[in-house]
Order: structure tokens, then C-alpha cells, then sequence
């Protein structure tokens, strides 16, 4: 007999952080987009997922710049009046203290059902561990993921919902694996055939490609904030290491963990080829909810190419309209407009167009290209607030063609790729792991200009659908690889994509449609969550999706 609904096993998908409508800011970048993508696909496709997370009470710190390009942080409090209170309070050991988390859920953004996590209840002295998303100290960070981790664990049991699988979206939800193996064990298995049992129930998905980004933890950090769950020194460090590694711990609490992009396969492959009984890796690209990004009137099979050239020209000029109520600069909607938008951090060189000024320089006195840069920087990066900084410097040399919009967010992020002309990225490679805001774009006919890192590899054909800067390989030093990298963009920048633009709008417009044409689908979040059920969720159980 076919279970109920409500009956069925779910996916339990934990994440840090949900990107679902641009005001409800429990999210700050990349990661929280894709989960919030990932949630939407979910139930457009009837996946029977549900996802934890946490309400921030501040959620991501608010950037702005004064006249001088200084930066400033600021927080406000997010309006969390579309969440339900679903009556249920949990609770978790923190530091020996035993932390009240209140469970609130929503759907109220066309998701799979969200619960999130909170420690602000009434009386409680612990109500500041879920203030800001990545903000406070080692220990609060530990504080968050015990929430995330150990609270959401405890949230499906007390909310019943049967959980199949466990999805740890990054390495932040470990916690909740310790979690599972100390239930098993208080139930009478020993550690090792509780884990055991553990690793069958989770999947993992890692994301961060530099070694230095995976987040680590000295044990006795762990024991003192109570994150161990139980668990012994010799334990802990069986799972993640001494010290121990998050992403580490994912590895070897799953039974199968993904990357996000066939590149950034071989990398997580390379990074991680010492660790000794992880799990199978395999990958699965990420892709981006279409009716979320794309501009829907781009679905139309019949669409011709002066139809497709007016929407985007319509794009454009709201895009042009916004930066003059943001900046005060008028943009001219029949020149060129290149995009940057990223969080502000040394490897994603948003500089890297101005490395050899004279090789722009008289296009961008002319006019002839516009350049619009947008983003934040973690409040603790202090690299990236001075390539802020520096960016507020080239506006002001070039005031009528370089604007910086500030306060990136989901908002700024659609106009951006739908309304720009082309989308630039160039990372130092391989450090982006997949870079999903080109798959916006080149959904709505906005033209990658990308260093083949990430996702681009798999969809760039040269001249065809977009433009790869330079090749696959990479010099061994950072200074060598910025002047490469820096040659190959002026090449692609002067040679290809300006004179195209100026002097060929039929193979401009070409271009745009078999942007549009190749990524789509391919690189559209329902291809994603359906790997992600046949190949991580349900593997041999021959339960495809209709
Ligand atoms: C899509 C998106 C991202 C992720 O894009 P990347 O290409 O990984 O930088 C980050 N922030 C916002 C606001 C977005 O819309």
C-alpha cells in the first residue's frame, strides 16, 4: 500500500543558510543561493525534502561606502513575520548548558518545507548564538553548528518526521552526524557499528576548493563547547582529525559526498586524496532555479532574434535605471555593459581589468565600455574591503562608465544578470568551485567572459555560446598567473567581444540565443535535484523521477 504524504521518508537537507527571496537575508552568498534553489527545485518536482536551518536574527552584515571609499558594516533585523511557530522547542548541550532552540518553519517562498532554528527564546541567556549568519568568534561558530547540527537532528525527531537520508550541505552540519552516531549509541551500539549504521543515512556535498577555506577545529575546543556529543577525544579524531576538519568529518560520515562541478571533482579529489575512509565521490554540477533567475519570456521556442535583442534591451535599461537611483550615473543603454558582480575576496581579482590601465583605459574615457561592479566582503576580510576600496577609486576615475552598486544582494544579483551584456569572472583558477551567477546570465542571454574555472569548462564553447579567457593551464606563481590571466582577458576583451558588439549584432545576437539554448536546462536547478535523487538520495533503488 502506498504510504500517505506525511508518511513518507524524507530527505532531511541541512544547510548554514538559504537564499529564497532577496529581503528575507538568511543568506549571504553563493552557498545559501544554491541551497535556496535547491529547496525551490525540490518542490516544483515533489521531492519529498525537508530542510533545517537557522533563523538568523540579523542574518548577513549590510555593507556601504562612504564619499572616501571607506567601508562601513551595519545589521539590522531581518522581518521574519512570514515564519510559523510550530510550537516546538528543542534543546542542545552548549558548554555544559543546556540551550532552549525554538523551531519555526516556512513555504512561504514556493520551498520545500524550511525549519529554522532559534535561540532567541524568551529568558534565554544563549539568544545570541543565532544573531548573525558567519559572524562572532571560533567558539560562537562551534555555538551555531551544534544548533544546526545536534538541534536539527532533535527538531525532525520532536517535529516526526521520519528522515531517509540526511543531505549535509557543507561541512557545517557535521555536528549532527556525532548527533546521530550518539543516539545509536545510547540505544546500546558500540561507536564503530554506530557509525556504521551512521554513514548509510548521510550524504555530503562539499564546496570549498582551497585547502585553507575548510573550517577546522582543535578538539579541545570541541570538548569544551560540548560539540563532541559524547563522543571521546580518540573518537573525534577518528572522524575529522587532530585538529578536527569539518569537511573531513563530512567525508567520513557519508556514504557518498558530491562536488559541484566535474573540475572542481578533480580537485576535491586532490585535495583530499589523504584521507584515509571517505566516501565515494562523485559529481554533480550545480544549476540555478529557472523561474527564480531567468527572464520567463526567454522560454518561447518561437522567440526570433530581433525578439530576443528587445527583451534584453529591456533588461538593460532597468538594470541602467536602477544604477542611476543607486549611483546617480546614467549608463548608455547602446554601449557595451560588462558585469562583476562576487564576493569581494583577493583570489576573484575584481581588479584584474584594471591590472594594465593602458589597455582600457581610452575605451573606458570613450565610453565604448561600461563596466557595473557589485558585492560584499566578509566583515573580517580586510583584502576584500580594500578591493572595494579600489573599485570606489576607478568610479571615480571613470565616472561616467565604472559604477560599483553596493550592498550586493538577490535583487541586484537577477537585474545584474539579466541586464548586463556580458558577465565577467575571472578567478584565480581552480579556486571556484562552480560560480553559479554565469549560469544566470547565460540564461538570459548575458555573455560569459570567463577564465575556464568552475561550471564554464563544461558549457563554454569559445565564439559560440560565450568566451573562455586564455586556457587550462596554470603558472606556477600567483604573480605569473595574474599577468597570463590579465594578456588573455585584454586578448578575448579586444579582439573578440568589443568588436562583435560594435560591428557583427547578428553574431552578437546568435551568440545570445545559443547562450540561452545550451544552459537552460542543462544548467537549470531541476537537472541538478534530480541527479541529486538518482544518483545521492535513492542510488539502487531504481526510483527515478517521472
Ligand atoms: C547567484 C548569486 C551568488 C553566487 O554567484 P557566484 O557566481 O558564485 O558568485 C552570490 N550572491 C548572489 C546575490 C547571487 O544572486
Amino acid at each position: 500500500m502506498l504510504k500517505k504524504e506525511s508518511e513518507q521518508k524524507k530527505i532531511a537537507y541541512f544547510c548554514m543558510e538559504y537564499g529564497l527571496e532577496s529581503d528575507f537575508k538568511i543568506y549571504s552568498g553563493g552557498l545559501g543561493i544554491l541551497a535556496g534553489d535547491h529547496l525551490k527545485a525540490c518542490r516544483d518536482l515533489n521531492i519529498p525534502l525537508v530542510a533545517i536551518g537557522i533563523k538568523w536574527k540579523q542574518g548577513y552584515v549590510e555593507q556601504r561606502l562612504d564619499e572616501m571609499g571607506n567601508v562601513y558594516d551595519c545589521y539590522r533585523d531581518i522581518d521574519a513575520s512570514k515564519l510559523e511557530d510550530t510550537g516546538i522547542t528543542v534543546e542542545v548541550t552548549i558548554r555544559e548548558n543546556q540551550v532552549p532552540i525554538k523551531v519555526w518553519k516556512t513555504e512561504a517562498f514556493q520551498n520545500a518545507p524550511l525549519f529554522l532554528l532559534d535561540t532567541d527564546v524568551s529568558g534565554s541567556p544563549y539568544h545570541g548564538i543565532t544573531k548573525q549568519l558567519y559572524g562572532g568568534n571560533d567558539e560562537e561558530r562551534v555555538a551555531q553548528e551544534i544548533v544546526l547540527g545536534s538541534g536539527g537532528v532533535k527538531a525532525l525527531k520532536a517535529l516526526e518526521i521520519e528522515v531517509e537520508t540526511y543531505h549535509f550541505n557543507e561541512g557545517h552540519a557535521a555536528l549532527a552526524g556525532l548527533e546521530l552516531i550518539s543516539e545509536k549509541m545510547k540505544d546500546g551500539l558500540s561507536f564503530h557499528e554506530a557509525w556504521e549504521q551512521t554513514r548509510k543515512q548521510i550524504v555530503f556535498t562539499t564546496h570549498t576548493p582551497v585547502e585553507a577555506g575548510n573550517e577546522i577545529h582543535p578538539i579541545s575546543r570541541l570538548r569544551y563547547m560540548s560539540a563532541n556529543i559524547g563522543l571521546t577525544i580518540e573518537q573525534l579524531a577518528e572522524i575529522g582529525g587532530i585538529p578536527f576538519n569539518m569537511t573531513v568529518a563530512g567525508l567520513r560520515l557519508s556514504r557518498k559526498a558530491n562536488s559541484v562541478a566535474e573540475l572542481h571533482l578533480d580537485t576535491t579529489k586532490k585535495m583530499w586524496r589523504h584521507v584515509t575512509g571517505k566516501a565515494p565521490l562523485i559529481n554533480i554540477t550545480n544549476g540555478v532555479h529557472g523561474q527564480t533567475w531567468m527572464d520567463q519570456r526567454y522560454l518561447d521556442e518561437n522567440l526570433n532574434s530581433s525578439q530576443c535583442w528587445e527583451i534584453h534591451q529591456e533588461n538593460k535599461k532597468i538594470l541602467i535605471e536602477t544604477i542611476f537611483e543607486r549611483t546617480g550615473t546614467k549608463l548608455k543603454s547602446d554601449k557595451l555593459l560588462i558585469g562583476f558582480a562576487r564576493r569581494m575576496t583577493p583570489y576573484k581579482r575584481s581588479n584584474l581589468i584594471f591590472s594594465q590601465p593602458e589597455n582600457v583605459d581610452t575605451l573606458l574615457q570613450e565610453g565604448k565600455i561600461q563596466l557595473v561592479f557589485s558585492g560584499k566582503s566578509h566583515p573580517m576580510d580586510s583584502k576584500g574591503k580594500a578591493m572595494l576600496s579600489s573599485l570606489h577609486e576607478m568610479q571615480k576615475k571613470y565616472p561616467e562608465s565604472v559604477v560599483l552598486l553596493q550592498n550586493y544582494d538577490m535583487n541586484l544579483g537577477a537585474q545584474l544578470t539579466r541586464g548586463c551584456d556580458v558577465w565577467l569572472n575571472n578567478p584565480q583558477r581552480p579556486k571556484e568551485a562552480c560560480g553559479t551567477s554565469g549560469m544566470k546570465a547565460a540564461m538570459n542571454g548575458v555573455l560569459n567572459l570567463s577564465i575556464l574555472d568552475g561550471w564554464w569548462p563544461e558549457a563554454c564553447r569559445h565564439g559560440y555560446n560565450g568566451w573562455a579567457i586564455g586556457d587550462e593551464t596554470v603558472p606556477q606563481t600567483e604573480e605569473k598567473q595574474n599577468l597570463k590571466d590579465a594578456k588573455a582577458l585584454y586578448e578575448a576583451l579586444l579582439n573578440e567581444v568589443v568588436p562583435t558588439y560594435y560591428d557583427d549584432h547578428s553574431k552578437w545576437v546568435e551568440m545570445m540565443m545559443k547562450s540561452i539554448e545550451s544552459v537552460k536546462e542543462a544548467f537549470s536547478a531541476s537537472r541538478m535535484v534530480q541527479e541529486y535523487w538518482n544518483k545521492l538520495y535513492a542510488p539502487n533503488k531504481g526510483r527515478g523521477l517521472a
